[in-house]
């Protein structure tokens, strides 16, 4: 069921078992999930009922405004409200049915063993890459990926094979795996239209969502959440306040983005007892018009598997359709024995994208200053990267550098200080609210429940320990489907057949 919140009167109080706030990729699949197992579900989306993605700007740019620091000053101004692709650089942020999945790339492929490794630099994740991966498996057909996921469908070898190229010999280089990455298809890209294996879409779900419904406050006592309060905005422009409601639930998930997460607990401020809230806000750094140049690589096949392109320069894809393209990326071993995180490098010249390390200091706090519509503070973002990032680059180069060689390549790597001034965050958000077994050094516990409550949970990238290079989404999808599973056996659901 789908409505509108400014169709609930001011002052109703709703009731259901789960209440998700957010309607990206996070938010839709755990709700998703949760009514197939019989839950009622309750999702609330803050943006009014626009009809295109364009007129959401508006809303998007009296809502998320703020204060950009530290490397959005000089490099990404208008990070927490770019319109949609502007100049070279893409809306970040959405607010709007279906979030950031309206125009995300598809580009998907799960987080590797090591990422979940405490290492030097990196803390670790209080599970490990095989708890995931019983849930990784129901998120490839979930998204529509090619095979089984025990079939290692993400790795070259396994691609080499589909594709027809197992008769040619593969060239293997020091330091590096070949790692494949698989893009869901068009129809299914947008999560508030997408229709999900049973016939139905998010909105023709047993599901009520409830979009133009604004979460303002989460309501909590004592180490428990009682109730959210929500308002809806009228037509004007610009907006102003239709009607405000509570709604109550037997547990509580913000899936909101990792700005907005973090925003939420802090105007709530909750979870925050150890001053851990808004804190490693990471990304993918990606150098936008610097390249590390790569010359006299090796040809085909490994190459051109990796580069993506087939013999006649298209897309290398699966029988039915599903697009496949590859990177190198640090050993486990090269990654522990050089203390640096990983990165991506590729068979031809590429923008830089590395793995950014933790850094409290990067961080999302609240202004002085408030929004024009529901009159919140406002979030000040400051985004910074420290010694062990450039560690990373420099390394990560040079070794590239060195396996390549014997094959007769060459690389030319840009100085640290002219990457640094062209990295944007490339629509990867995470940290804010990471996951950690110790209370202290983090905001959700194993099962993504805020440490301090026991009943409100997080959803998305925010709660990611590190960031590893895979694209966040398809572990996102992963986490909320696990999420979902956890919900239902608290609440006393059996899933549905
Ligand atoms: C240009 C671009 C390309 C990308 N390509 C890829 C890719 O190829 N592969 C990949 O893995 N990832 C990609 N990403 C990242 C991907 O889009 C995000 O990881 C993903 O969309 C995050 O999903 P989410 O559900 O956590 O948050 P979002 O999609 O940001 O959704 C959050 C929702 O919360 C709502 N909301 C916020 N505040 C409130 C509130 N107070 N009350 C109610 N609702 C609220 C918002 O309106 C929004 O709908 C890309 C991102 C960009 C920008």
């Amino acid at each position: 069921m789908l409505r509108n919140g400014k169709d609930i009167a001011s002052g109703t109080t709703l009731r259901t078992q789960v209440c998700i706030v957010g309607s990206g990729q996070a938010g839709i699949t755990a709700a998703w999930c949760l009514q197939r197992a019989g839950i009622r579900v309750v999702l609330i989306e803050g943006s009014r009922a626009q009809p295109t993605l364009q007129d959401s700007w508006p809303d998007k740019a009296l809502l998320y405004a703020g204060e950009a620091a530290g490397l959005f000053a000089t490099n990404e101004r208008d990070f927490l409200t770019s319109p949609l692709y502007q100049g070279q650089s893409p809306s970040e942020r959405e607010r709007y049915f279906g979030g950031t999945s309206t125009h995300w790339g598809g580009q998907s492929r799960p987080l590797d063993p090591v990422d979940f490794e405490a290492r030097e630099g990196f803390p670790g994740w209080p599970i490990t890459r095989a708890d995931l991966d019983p849930y990784y498996a129901q998120a490839v057909p979930l998204c529509m990926l090619h095979g089984q996921f025990a079939d290692d469908n993400f790795s070259a070898g396994y691609w080499t094979r589909v594709l027809g190229l197992d008769g040619a010999a593969m060239q293997e280089i020091d330091d590096f795996d070949p790692c494949m990455y698989q893009f869901m298809g068009g129809a299914f890209l947008n999560f508030a239209t997408r229709v999900f294996p049973d016939g139905k879409t998010i909105g023709d779900s047993a599901a009520d969502v409830i979009l133009n419904a604004s979460l303002l406050a989460i309501e909590a006592g004592e180490g428990s959440v009682g109730g959210l309060r929500v308002a809806s905005m009228d037509d004007a422009t610009p907006p102003g306040v239709a009607t405000e409601f509570r709604i109550e639930a037997d547990a509580y998930v913000l899936a909101c983005g990792a700005v907005a997460n973090a925003q939420q607990l802090l105007l709530s401020d909750i979870g925050n007892e150890h001053d851990q809230v808004g804190r490693n806000f990471l990304c993918h750094p990606l150098s936008m018009g610097v390249s590390v140049g790569v010359y006299g690589f090796p040809s085909a096949p490994l190459s051109d598997l990796m580069a993506g392109n087939d013999a006649s320069g298209g897309s290398w894809r699966d029988a039915n359709g599903v697009r496949v393209t590859g990177r190198f990326q640090l050993t486990a071993d090269a990654l522990r024995d050089n203390a640096i995180g990983n990165c991506w490098m590729r068979a031809y010249s590429a923008a830089a994208y590395f793995e950014m390390a933790p850094n409290p200091e990067s961080r999302i706090t609240l202004t002085n200053t408030t929004d024009k519509v529901f009159g919140q503070p406002q979030v000040r973002i400051d985004w910074r990267l420290g010694a062990l990032d450039r560690k990373t680059y420099e390394r990560s180069t040079a070794l590239f550098a060195a396996a390549i060689k014997p094959e007769g390549g060459t690389v030319v790597a840009p100085q640290w200080a002219s990457i640094e001034r062209a990295v944007v965050v490339n629509g990867h958000h995470i940290g804010t609210t990471r996951m950690s077994a110790d209370p202290a050094l983090g905001v959700v516990d194993a099962n993504l429940r805020v440490h301090s409550m026991d009943n409100l949970y997080v959803a998305g990238s925010s709660v990611f320990a590190s960031t590893g290079v895979s694209n966040p989404t398809f572990t996102i999808i992963t986490l909320s489907i696990r999420l979902a599973e956890h919900l239902a056996g608290r609440l006393g659901a059996a899933p549905a057949a």
